[in-house]
């Protein structure tokens, strides 16, 4: 249902965030998300920006008041800084209460500057470990020390910085203290995400997937960890660390939890907007996009989609370490 009060799903649920993908395209190979031979969709399938600043307002004159620009690697985007100013005019005009991203952090040193000026407070950077080598094999190919550039950049232009690890089983169990000690020790939350299986990598997942429960209970034998009641309408739950005053957000997609509460939709670098990130629901946006100037079939197409937003998702890791659903998660920016 689509009214001025917001956008609103069949069970009741306000959406108020959206993820919008600006790039299927990425300048790392992380092996959770991506195959090392990934094929990326034709340039002209993607939205333009023209097209993307078009359909990110369109959700905000519906009620969504924050966006976040993922990928991919939103930063490779060409020309994407100029997005995020176009957009930020939602911000100045109080229709957008936030305007982020989720980024690998290899581009963070050139644009941190322009992203504060854009009005970007906060930033998610991933990074699931410190160790050079360990980073190169993760990302194959990638360099630590470009991150680490970006991160101190990130904070020198007074961004807030979120660091977003993926728990893989025999690296983040053995860095876990590190990680912690190195973000709070940088006033950064961390969050800790269980895998999930999204398309297909080209590795088994069940030799990847550490479960957070487990790395929970590694966490205790350094750190003293009080649960909050902080959520931020996601499927985050954080605890806070006695030692640092830093937090740690811990993210378990496949359970049913936070599903009732779930705030999002997501819109793929393509235009197709997914309602769930764990179900194939799906609606073509591109189409009603390009079709008219007018934004009317736009709106009924989000219309539509809403209306299909699942209760809730079926994650599981199919026979053999098989991906549950097809659809890799660079597809959608996670
Ligand atoms: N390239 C950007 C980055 O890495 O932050 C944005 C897109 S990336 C797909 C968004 C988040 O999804 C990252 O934090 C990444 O670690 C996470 N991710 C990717 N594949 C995942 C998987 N199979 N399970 C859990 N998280 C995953
Ligand atoms: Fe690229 Fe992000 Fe996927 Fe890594 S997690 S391959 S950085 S999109």
């Amino acid at each position: 249902m689509t009214s001025h009060c917001g956008l609103v799903d069949t069970f009741g649920r306000r959406i108020s965030y959206l993820r919008l993908s600006v790039t299927d395209r990425c300048d790392l190979r992380c092996v959770y998300c991506m195959a090392e031979d990934t094929a990326f969709v034709p340039r002209a399938e993607l939205l333009s920006l023209e097209e993307l600043d078009r359909l990110a307002s369109a959700f905000v004159s519906l009620g969504v008041t924050k966006l976040r620009l993922t990928g991919g690697e939103p930063l490779v985007r060409r020309g994407v800084m100029d997005l995020v100013a176009g957009l930020s005019r939602h911000l100045r005009d109080g229709a957008l209460r936030e305007l982020t991203l989720t980024t690998n952090g290899t581009q963070l040193a050139r644009h941190a500057d322009a992203l504060t000026r854009a009005g970007v407070r906060r930033v998610n950077v991933s990074l699931d470990t410190l160790d050079p080598a360990r980073y190169r094999v993760l990302t194959r190919g990638g360099q630590l020390g470009t991150v680490m550039d970006g991160l101190r950049a990130a904070l020198e232009a007074g961004l807030r910085v979120k660091l977003n690890a993926v728990a893989l089983r025999g690296t983040t169990g053995e860095e876990i203290h590190d990680l912690i000690a190195f973000a709070h020790g940088r006033g950064m939350d961390l969050t800790l995400i269980e895998t999930m299986p999204l398309g297909d990598v080209g590795v088994d997942r069940t030799d990847q997937y550490l479960p957070l429960d487990q790395l929970r209970r590694e966490i205790e034998t350094r750190w003293t960890l009080a649960d909050t009641v902080e959520r931020t309408g996601g499927p985050a739950r954080y605890v806070r660390v006695a030692e640092t005053g830093g937090r740690i957000g811990f993210i378990t997609p496949l359970s049913h939890s936070f599903c009732e509460n779930c705030n999002r939709v997501r819109v793929s670098a393509t235009g197709v907007l997914y309602t769930c990130l764990g179900q194939e629901d799906r609606v073509d946006l591109r189409a009603p996009l390009r079709g008219s100037e007018g934004d009317a079939a736009l709106h009924a197409a989000i219309a539509a989609g809403l209306a299909a937003k699942p209760r809730g998702h079926d994650f599981h890791i199919g026979p053999g370490g098989r991906p549950a659903v097809a659809r890799a998660m660079s597809a959608l920016g996670g």
